[in-house]
């Protein structure tokens, strides 16, 4: 418990920084390194620090054992071939490499790509460039819980269409898209498709080829891993993927990420990849329970209502519509839990949450919505403070208006 110990004296008007225990509910934004994890990254930066690329001596082919370890854990957790993962910077730079790469190498076919409104920004960006450039980029609309309409995509698709972008699982609602679906239909026009699997890494289950995902990318810090270490997924076979390079240097990563490899980061990766696979069926079972509890006490309150999809929801998320409040009201009167509204990347401008924008919330409504994440060391004890301090504050500040 981060500040169990200290001194908890307070002072007048401080009342927020005294905080004995913050209760940590964000994990959709990051994670904590698990302790493993952290053991084992530590000895590769100052013990064995060789370079992964400097074959002439021991300690360099050391680390490239090491990377090739972490590949070999990365791959298995998507149920892929070693070779087929490339290492980046994270899920941003993966999602450049993979939707920009993918452009290039197919604009012959044609320059029509779709993909849907409640992607990151890490892809819609991507997209919105490509689209300055030439690209005719389509986003399809969702419905009110997040999820595509498969017959419309269908007869969006075209014989120039040459890439569908679909996230697994949406980092602000959840909301568990219908991926094989989608790669099926996707695979019948010759369209090559990329999956955002960064959410769903160690929430559900993820095989590369059960999706039909030919790219799909994750991020070692949403699974307790490193922050600054990705990976991307090409598909190698049934059929090869080609991506152009849109990074240029010493050829690191066959071409695609050029530049000296994170070996600590990659061996955290590793590390995390292992550990997801190990415990994701208790872990998505905890965490699905103790989020039906935290739902179950929020909701004793009237008016609040559950985005997203309940059917089809990652096991650890929640968001929440508080009528006629403001989710910034709500965080500044609950300075003793961390959690968000909209998501972490939306959230500096204060601007209503494309994601619930687009699943046709109003304004007002996405301004009301707040999200809770629960991890893997989210304990019973903190849910139930944490439901408890949240229905205090709605009572509080619904009265108050
Ligand atoms: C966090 C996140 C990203 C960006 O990941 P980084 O590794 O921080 O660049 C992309 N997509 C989704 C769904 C995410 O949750």
């Amino acid at each position: 418990m981060p500040n169990a110990g200290k001194s908890n004296i307070k002072f007048a008007g401080m009342e927020s920084e005294a905080s004995a225990h913050l209760i940590y509910l964000d994990h959709n934004a990051t994670t904590a390194v698990d302790k493993a994890v952290l053991d084992a990254m530590l000895p590769w930066f100052n013990q064995k620090f060789g370079n992964a690329a400097s074959k002439s001596h021991s300690p360099g082919r050391e680390a490239a054992d090491a990377v090739a370890t972490g590949r070999e854990q990365v791959a298995s957790l998507v149920a892929a071939e070693p070779d087929e993962i490339i290492f980046t910077s994270g899920a941003t730079e993966a999602a450049n490499i993979a939707i920009r790469g993918a452009a290039l190498a197919y604009h012959n076919k044609g320059k029509h790509i779709i993909s849907w409104p409640t992607e990151h920004p890490a892809v819609l960006e991507t997209l919105h460039h490509l689209s300055q450039n030439g690209y005719e980029v389509e986003l399809l609309p969702v419905d009110r819980q997040g999820q595509p309409d498969l017959d419309r995509f269908e007869k969006a698709i075209r014989s120039d269409t040459i890439l569908v972008c679909a996230m697994t699982a949406n980092n602000e609602t959840g909301t568990v898209f219908p991926i094989t679906q989608i790669s099926k239909i996707a695979h019948h026009h010759g369209a090559v498709v990329c999956a955002d699997a960064t959410q769903a890494a160690g929430k559900m289950r993820l095989d590369v080829n059960e999706l039909g995902a030919d790219l799909l990318f994750i991020s070692a810090h949403k699974m307790y891993g490193p922050k600054g270490t990705g990976a991307l997924y090409v598909r190698r076979k049934n059929p090869r993927v080609t991506l152009s390079p849109v990074l240029f240097g010493g050829g690191h990563e066959k071409g695609l990420r050029p530049g000296t490899l994170n070996v600590p980061g990659i061996v955290g990766m590793g590390a995390a990849a292992e550990r997801a696979a190990n415990n994701l069926w208790d872990e998505c079972n905890r965490m699905s329970q103790l989020r039906t509890r935290l739902e179950q006490m929020i909701t004793l309150e009237p008016e609040i209502f559950i985005n997203g999809d309940i059917r089809n929801r990652l096991p650890n998320t929640t968001n929440l519509l508080i009528k006629g409040l403001r989710a910034s009201d709500m965080l500044l009167h609950t300075t003793s839990l961390a959690y968000s509204f909209g998501s972490a990347c939306s959230s500096e401008k204060q601007e209503p949450s494309h994601v619930l924008k687009a699943m046709g919330l109003t304004d007002e409504e996405a301004y009301a919505s707040i999200r809770l994440s629960l991890g893997k060391d989210t304990t019973e004890a903190e849910v139930d403070a944490a439901a408890e301090t949240i229905r205090k504050t709605i009572k509080y500040l619904r009265f108050r208006c």
